[in-house]
C-alpha cells in the first residue's frame, strides 16, 4: 500500500501567546520553525478579547465567542454582579469541537495541555488537561489510567507541573529556569502522547511564553517604560523560543513526513505601561455609585460583598484586567437592574464615548478600540457576553477593577504587576500551505478538517 493510502494526520503545535512581531524578528534564531515559516507563514486576528479561553475554543470549535459564551477564564455567573466562576469544560459540552467531529468518523485526537479541557472530555483518543486542573489527585486525563502512565514518564506525581503559578511574583531568574523546566516535562509528556502512534489529530499546547512574557518582557524591550538591564535575562524570552524550537526538532523526527504540521498561538502580547482603573473612572463620571467612599484599595467584588456599591443608582460597571469588561445594569437582567432596552443602546454609547477618551497620565491622547456586543458576537450565548469590551490604547494599557485607588492609573492588580499585555494578533504557520490562508481564528476549524478530508 502506498504513502498516499494513509489517513492523513495533523499536528497542532499551540505556543500561547506567541506574538507575531516577536516570532518574525527572531525567526533566524530558531531553524526548525523556520522551516515551516518559510513554507507558510501569516498573521490571524485573534478573537474580541485576545485572552485564552475563548481564542482557543473559538480555534477548535470554528464559532464565534458568542456561541460558547465565552470572554475570560472566568464569567460572571447570571443575576450577580461580582460572582466570577472559573471556566471549566462542562460548560461546553454542548458545543462541536473538531476532536468531537473526528470521534463520531471513528478517527482519534490527542489533546495535550489545551486550555479548556478540564474535566477531560470522553474522545476517542488520550486528553492530559491543562492548567485547569486543580492538582495531581484529580482526574486529569482521559482516560483516566493514562494519569499514572503521564506520571511515569516526568519522574513521578510529585515531578508533575500543571502550571507554574504566581509566574507574576517569581524572582525572574528563577522564573526562567522553572518555565524551562516546565518545557521539558510538557515535551516529554507530548513526545510520549504522539509516540503512542495511533491517532489523526494530535494538539499539544505549551503555556511557557505566555507566563514568560508577562515578568521577562522588560528586559528585552528597549522601549518597554520599566526596560530593565541584565545580561542573563536579555534573551531570557528568545531562550524559552530556543528550547521549544529545539524539542520541536525532536518531535518532528518522530513524524511521518507527510503529517502535517501547524504552529500557532491564541493571541500575541505587547508591552504594558499602565492599567486604567475602570471603575474609579465610571464613578467619578457618575456612572458607578457607591454608599460609602472606600478609604484604600477594595475589590469590586469585596466592595458589593460589604453592600457598598448602589447598584439602584447605577448604570455601568467593569471587570477585567487586560481588557476592560463593561456591563451594563440592564433592566430584567440585573437583579437590580435600571436601564430598560429602549435606553440600552444609547447607555452603551455614553459610556463607550467616556472610555475612548482616557488619555494617558501626561495627558496625551491613547489609541483605545471599544467594541460594542452587536457589532462582534454571533450566537446562542451573546447574552452572556460583555456589553462592551475596551482595549486601552489598543492593549498597550490594561485595565483595573478595583475601587479606592488614589488616581486613574495603576500599574499593578491585586494580582500583582504584569510587564505586558494580550495582542490582538496570532501566529500561523504550516509545513503545508493551506488552501485558503486563514485570516482570523474562526477559520482554523475548517482548515484542519479540510486537511483531514472530513
Ligand atoms: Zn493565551
Amino acid at each position: 500500500m502506498g504513502t498516499s493510502m494513509r489517513s492523513p494526520r495533523v499536528l497542532i503545535l499551540g505556543i500561547d501567546s506567541a506574538e507575531p512581531l516577536q516570532v518574525e524578528e527572531w525567526i533566524e534564531e530558531l531553524p526548525n520553525l523556520k522551516q515551516l515559516y518559510e513554507t507558510f507563514y501569516t498573521r490571524v486576528e485573534s478573537t474580541v478579547p485576545p485572552i485564552t479561553i475563548p481564542a482557543w475554543l473559538t480555534t477548535f470549535s470554528g464559532l464565534n465567542p458568542g456561541y460558547l459564551g465565552l470572554y475570560d477564564l472566568k464569567y460572571r455567573e447570571p443575576r450577580t454582579y461580582t460572582n466570577y466562576k472559573l471556566y471549566n469544560y462542562r460548560l461546553v459540552k454542548d458545543i462541536d469541537f473538531i476532536w468531537n467531529r473526528l470521534d463520531r468518523l471513528g478517527l482519534r485526537s490527542i489533546l495535550c495541555f489545551v486550555p479548556g479541557t478540564y474535566p477531560p472530555p470522553r474522545i476517542n483518543g488520550y486528553v492530559v488537561s491543562g492548567f485547569f486542573t486543580p492538582n495531581t489527585k484529580s482526574n486529569f486525563t482521559h482516560p483516566s489510567r493514562l494519569r499514572e502512565e503521564v506520571f511515569q514518564v516526568v519522574g513521578g506525581e510529585d515531578k508533575y507541573i500543571i502550571d507554574i503559578y504566581e509566574f507574576r511574583s517569581i524572582e525572574p531568574k528563577k522564573l526562567l529556569r522553572l518555565l524551562l523546566d516546565k518545557l521539558d516535562h510538557d515535551f516529554k509528556v507530548i513526545k510520549y502522547l504522539v509516540k503512542s502512534g495511533n491517532w489523526n489529530l494530535a494538539i499539544a499546547i505549551l503555556m511557557s511564553i505566555d507566563r514568560a512574557q508577562h515578568t521577562l518582557w522588560r528586559f528585552f524591550d528597549r522601549g518597554h517604560p520599566r526596560y530593565t538591564e541584565d545580561p542573563e535575562l536579555k534573551e531570557g524570552l528568545l531562550d524559552i523560543y530556543r528550547k521549544i524550537d529545539q524539542e520541536l526538532g525532536d518531535l518532528l523526527a518522530v513524524l511521518r513526513d507527510d503529517d502535517v504540521v501547524i504552529v500557532m498561538s491564541d493571541h500575541g502580547a505587547k508591552r504594558m505601561y499602565y492599567r486604567v482603573n475602570v471603575n474609579e473612572l465610571l464613578r467619578e463620571e457618575g456612572f458607578l455609585r457607591v454608599k460609602e467612599e472606600p478609604s484604600r484599595p477594595i475589590s469590586l467584588r469585596d466592595m458589593d460583598m460589604k453592600g457598598l456599591i448602589d447598584w439602584e443608582r447605577t448604570t455601568a460597571w467593569a471587570w477585567g484586567a487586560y481588557i476592560a469588561q463593561v456591563w451594563i445594569n440592564l433592566k430584567d437582567r440585573e437583579k437590580k437592574g435600571i436601564v430598560s432596552r429602549e435606553e440600552y443602546e444609547d447607555t452603551c454609547r455614553e459610556v463607550a464615548e467616556v472610555l475612548s477618551r482616557v488619555k494617558d497620565p501626561d495627558g496625551r491622547k491613547l489609541d483605545n478600540r471599544v467594541f460594542f456586543k452587536w457589532d462582534v458576537y454571533r450566537g446562542d450565548r451573546v447574552e452572556y457576553m460583555p456589553d462592551i469590551t475596551v482595549y486601552f490604547d489598543n492593549l498597550h494599557y490594561g485595565a483595573n477593577a478595583a475601587l479606592g485607588l488614589p488616581d486613574l492609573y495603576s500599574l499593578a492588580t491585586f494580582k500583582g504587576p504584569d510587564d505586558s499585555n494580550h495582542g490582538e494578533y496570532a501566529i500561523f504557520m504550516c509545513n503545508n500551505k493551506p488552501e485558503r490562508p486563514p485570516k482570523e481564528l474562526e477559520d482554523i476549524a475548517d482548515l484542519i478538517l479540510n486537511v483531514l478530508n472530513v
